[in-house]
């Protein structure tokens, strides 16, 4: 069941959206040859607590997994498309890699979700342009999102703009509700038809999520550590979240950065 947020509710996305944005901004900064992912992790635990949030990914037990998630960040480096485990191993990361980083954080009892996907060092052309084009795919995406309109005319968005590119867009995960849980209904696929799916209504909190590679769309999901999602191709994949409410005026990012 799809559950609209009331305005009070709406306040609490925004706080926490913004502390999320801040911490996304300093991980960012910290991205660099030689760090690791685990520091990574250390990092933003330390800052949510900072904040007064709380790191709602540590011990979220997803239905699909066979154990709650281990960390309070995912960091999914290159082939990794999402869900990365930054301390399973940690990995230090080099020139030239992709890391994605995806947050969901609790403030005021609410949740917040926002990912980007950052270049270490100096990447190759054709990466930094599958990364500027994902950000610009979540951008389109968002810009879809319109009160009076339906759910599927995010994917439509998001597909039409991306087709022209021949990347690949990764079908089996998507975007989703939040705001109560990590994850609620309604799913927001990367892909669709404009006018299908529930219709977008002032209140709707969603978590838009475009995934795509520079390959095919075809994706693994590890069975061992449960939760790593890898390109099948081996190609590297960038993934843009934000977590945005639908307003009278048009939807509103609650995880921009300031
Ligand atoms: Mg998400």
């Amino acid at each position: 069941m799809i559950k609209l947020k009331t305005h009070e509710e709406v306040v609490s996305l925004r706080k926490g959206g913004r502390i999320l944005a801040r911490i996304l901004d300093e991980l960012s900064l910290l991205v660099a040859p030689g760090v690791s992912t685990e520091e990574l992790n250390d990092e933003a635990l330390e800052k949510i607590e900072r904040a007064g949030a709380e790191p709602v990914l540590l011990g979220y037990h997803p239905e699909f997994a066979p154990r709650p998630y281990p960390a309070a960040i995912c960091t999914s480096i290159n082939d990794v498309v999402v869900h990365g485990i930054p301390n399973e191993p940690s990995v230090v990361l080099q020139e030239g890699d992709v890391v994605g980083i995806d947050l969901s954080i609790g403030y005021e009892g609410m949740i917040v979700d926002s990912a980007r996907t950052v270049p270490v060092g100096l990447v190759n052309p054709e990466v930094q342009k599958l990364i500027n084009i994902t950000k610009e795919a979540l951008a389109v995406g968002i810009k879809a999102a319109k009160a009076g309109g339906h759910v599927g005319d995010i994917g439509a968005a998001i597909e039409s703009f991306v087709r022209p590119h021949h990347y690949g867009i990764v079908e089996e995960l998507c975007g989703h509700g939040v705001g109560y849980a990590v994850h609620e209904e309604p799913m927001v696929q990367n892909v669709g038809t404009r006018g299908t799916g529930p219709e977008l209504e002032p209140g709707l909190v969603l978590a838009i999520e475009p995934m795509l590679t520079l390959g095919d769309y075809n994706v693994t999901f590890d069975k061992k550590d449960g939760y790593t999602v890898r390109t099948k191709d081996g190609s590297v994949s960038a993934h843009f979240e934000h977590t945005i409410v639908i307003t009278e005026n048009g939807p509103e990012i609650l995880t921009a950065s300031r």
